[in-house]
């Protein structure tokens, strides 16, 4: 049986089959991608009336029901009625189902490196390849550009699971790059800690960390812009200057003799916390300072 794939980071897209023979597949109706969706991401199966509900909110019960069987069958037609199973009371997605979901990978991937049985902040191979291979399934924010509009319910639930994963993501680049620094592959430390940044140019760790990466790869100039350009768009977006932590870093840097960076697999990087502002409640969303993992400066 064809593989399917569906991918949810960045714009939506479903395929059937791998390689030069994949097919795009799309629905006549966006509640169809919605529903399998959820199932995907959810893992499990749900009764029909709360299916119903949640992509039915503003009609009565028996008009959900039945707009719900509709687009069932709609789903069923694009993608194999092998891939469903779907009961009077409940629907899942089939225990023998080939469907392959970018979501679901990057959270067995992070899953693994959770649960190695080791401090997250120590050196470990295996964990920083589940850690790559995270980043790189995230290509985009979850379901970007996607909305149902007439659903409420699940815009909300997909604006969490964007937010979650947003987070997520974060944490991961957060201690790849670490993992990377223990490795003493500075290279692509630097290329994740720019990602991150670009992901959520108000995160003043992530700043930071730059910084500390550009000045341990002798780009001392690139190490001060950074900080230059962290002052800036925390001004223009917040009108706040850096934390003491980053110009105490900044001063480092700029000193005659920075300090030099650890020798690869010490492990024993100085960690500090990472930069918080003192009484400012977190706020929504990616914020500055917002605690993403063990690691904070290096
Ligand atoms: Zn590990």
């Amino acid at each position: 049986m064809a593989a399917l794939h569906l991918n949810l980071f960045g714009a939506p897209e479903l395929f059937i089959g791998d390689g030069d023979g994949a097919m795009p597949i799309h629905f006549d109706t966006r509640k169809a991608l919605a529903l399998l969706t959820y199932l995907a991401v959810t893992g499990k199966g749900h009764t029909r009336d709360s299916l119903a509900a949640l992509l039915w909110p503003e009609g009565d019960a028996e008009h959900a029901r039945s707009a719900l069987r509709r687009t069932l069958s709609a789903l069923t037609t694009a993608i194999g009625a092998h891939q469903i199973e779907a009961g009077r009371q409940t629907i899942g997605l089939h225990p023998e189902s080939t469907l392959i979901c970018d979501v679901a990978r990057f959270q067995t991937a992070i899953a693994h490196s959770r649960g190695h049985g080791h401090p997250p902040a120590a050196p470990c191979s295996d964990c920083r390849r589940w850690l790559q291979e995270a980043a790189e399934l995230y290509r985009g924010d979850f379901m970007a550009g996607f909305s149902l509009r007439d659903s409420l319910e699940f815009d909300d639930w997909q604006l969490i699971q964007a937010e979650h994963l947003r987070r997520e993501h974060a944490a991961v680049l957060d201690r790849l790059t670490a993992l990377l620094i223990d490795e003493g592959d500075f290279a692509a430390a630097l290329l994740h800690a720019r990602r991150w940044l670009n992901r959520d140019p108000l995160h003043e760790p992530a700043h930071a960390r730059l910084m500390q990466l550009y000045a341990w790869s002798g780009q001392q100039s690139a190490a001060l812009r950074q900080y230059q350009e962290c002052a800036h768009i925390l001004d223009q977006e917040l009108g706040v200057p850096p934390l003491q932590e980053t110009t105490a870093l900044y001063e480092a840097i700029r000193a005659p003799r920075p300090a030099p960076p650890p020798p690869p697999g010490a492990g024993g990087r100085p960690r500090p916390a990472p930069p918080r502002r003192p009484g400012a409640p977190a706020p929504p969303g990616p914020a500055r300072g917002a605690p993403v993992g063990a690691d904070g400066f290096v």
